[in-house]
């Protein structure tokens, strides 16, 4: 018996039965309705998950993200008041808020970056904990602005997610976020963009679609172009990926299929010492990815002619009456 097509976890419409692709277990398929990806099957990794992908992450202040800036710098955000940041990090965006006179409180999953934001960037209220449970321990908070940078991909059912968001946000209260751009100018398979550690994908179309379908006035939408710094690492991914291509079976486990491994496999795959050949491989890789610089220079003008897109998409959005 064929199975039925899946229903697509934003609007609730019928996807395309047939699957845009497959990795691994997992399958993605297109919504016909609001335009938006999603891998099937989808079930969140756990907070030691996160600590064991993203370590080496929490333990020192990332530089603001282009989502970050597009906020800070949005003449229609309120530039004051409370403020929650979901899945804040090390708390890079929050310090900066904070200076830019927001009062700001955060959650995060991986415990360690949560005591780092705490311990070592002065932020006493970045609590451990998923949004769900922040909102059982704190049923009365009311934020005026909530945000979540490059969370929403990673949402197995985005519009519970989006219900906790609104649970905790004042009337007229607003929000900010930004995700990958699917329709990013990409030469390879973007090694982060798979699941479990994303599971949709979207475009404007599909991010405007929840929003206003869950009572929210979009105020800001942006596209980032695809800039310098993207045209040079796209350069390298297409080299890397006729190269890998050539020496199938021989280079060294990406994170995409780390990520599908079981925990402990994991583990011992990402703290396992360098053998001298892959030391080699990574010095190869850093000199290639010079040389691809002098090649974006001499790309770009193109790139940025045909108007391709880069990675962030950045929405402000505002709950309506
Ligand atoms: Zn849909």
């Amino acid at each position: 018996m064929k199975a039925a097509a899946p229903v697509c976890p934003s609007c609730n419409e019928a996807a395309r039965e047939t699957a845009i692709e497959r990795y691994g277990r997992y399958e993605l398929f297109g919504c016909t309705e609001c335009g938006l990806h999603f891998w099937e099957p989808r079930e969140m990794p756990d907070a030691r998950w996160y600590e064991q992908m993203y370590g080496g992450r929490d333990e020192k202040l990332l530089p603001l993200e282009p989502g970050h800036k597009y906020f800070l710098a949005d003449p229609l955000a309120p530039g004051q008041g409370e403020l929650l940041d979901i899945g804040c990090g090390t708390g890079n965006f929050l310090a900066a808020a904070r200076d830019a006179g927001y009062e700001v409180t955060g959650t995060e999953l991986d415990r360690n970056a949560a005591r780092f934001a705490r311990e070592r960037v002065g932020l006493p209220r970045v609590f451990p904990l998923t949004i769900s449970e922040f909102v059982e321990r704190h049923p009365d908070k009311k934020f005026g602005v909530v945000t979540f940078f490059e969370v929403l991909e990673h949402q197995a059912a985005p519009v519970e997610f989006l219900h906790k968001v609104k649970s905790c946000l004042r009337s007229r209260g607003v929000i900010a976020i930004s995700v990958p751009n699917r329709e990013r100018w990409l030469t390879g398979p973007d090694v982060l963009d798979y699941p479990p550690n994303h599971f949709l994908r979207w475009n404007t179309h599909a991010l405007t679609n929840l929003l206003s379908t869950h009572g929210f006035e979009i105020l800001s939408i942006r596209e980032q172009e695809a800039g310098f710094a993207h045209t040079a690492q796209m350069i390298n991914l297409s080299l890397r990926t006729g190269l890998s291509r050539s020496r199938t079976g021989e280079a060294p486990a990406s994170f995409r299929d780390v990520m599908q491994m079981e925990l402990d496999q994991a583990e011992a795959v990402l703290h396992a010492a360098p053998t001298v050949r892959q030391r080699a491989m990574q010095m190869l890789r850093r000199i290639r990815y010079t040389v691809c610089y002098p090649a974006a220079l001499a790309v770009h003008p193109y790139v940025w002619m045909r108007g391709y897109k880069g990675t962030y998409l950045y929405c402000l959005a505002r709950l309506r009456d």
